[in-house]
């Protein structure tokens, strides 16, 4: 992942949040930009091309939604994927940012994986060809594309649910994952389980993983959940 590496924007006026998701993003292979105002980000976007705009809605000046719709106005940006952030919880509020053309939202606070997940699911709908294709963690290898894992030379099966199990613990290799964090990665904020679904999907893949006399690369986190780590295990 060189010169195909996608860029993001990053457009949030708290230095420190700014900084927390440039990092992640970044120790994700993805290149990333950052305006502390909207008026910033306008000259940004109007010198390179982007992949995609993380957007902040309480900015100082212009705000983030009022930034959202000129980027939809504009041929050249309209089709950018943008994540909205938003510390209001209101549900008019989210439907309000998602009519104005944001593609996603994230309410604040919220967790390093969760935004993660939200980039990468935009970033494989809108330039699948920005992202790796391979995932590798230790003897591990999924390859997203050709929907397959292997361990060393064995090819390992897995279902539908316990593969984006896999990809979600694989891109956060090392956290501690809550039983929540994997719910809202892996089946999404809206659907209707709960933890104890999670731990049976959980079972199944550690199952798949250490057949036969392989480690066990997923560490139970007593009273949290689970993490995912291929380091001397
Ligand atoms: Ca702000």
């Amino acid at each position: 992942m060189t010169e195909q590496t996608a860029h993001i924007l990053v457009v949030e006026d708290e230095a420190a949040l700014a900084e927390l998701i440039r990092y992640n993003l970044a120790s994700q292979g993805l290149r990333v930009s950052i305006a502390p105002t909207g008026e910033e980000a306008e000259m940004l976007v109007a010198e390179e091309p982007f992949d995609l705009i993380i957007l902040d809605w309480m900015l100082p000046g212009m705000s983030g939604l009022e930034l959202c719709r000129r980027l939809r106005k504009r041929e050249a940006t309209q089709a950018i994927p943008v994540i909205m952030l938003t510390a209001r919880g209101e549900e008019a509020d989210r439907v309000r940012g998602l009519s104005t053309g944001a593609d996603d939202y994230v309410v604040k606070p919220f967790s390093v994986p969760e935004i993660l997940a939200r980039v990468k699911a935009l970033l494989r709908r809108a330039a699948p060809q920005r992202i790796a294709d391979t995932l590798q963690r230790g003897d591990i290898v999924l390859d997203r594309a050709a929907h397959r894992v292997t361990r060393r030379a064995r090819e390992v099966r897995l279902g539908p649910t316990e593969f984006k199990l896999l990809v979600f613990f694989m891109e956060n290799a090392g956290r501690v994952l809550t039983r929540q964090q994997l719910l809202d990665g892996v089946w999404g904020r809206d659907a209707f389980i709960d933890g104890r679904t999670v731990d049976v999907h959980v079972g199944r893949l550690r199952k798949a993983l250490i057949r036969g006399t392989d480690t066990d690369p997923i560490r139970t986190v007593r009273g949290t959940g689970y993490a995912f780590s291929t380091d001397a295990v």
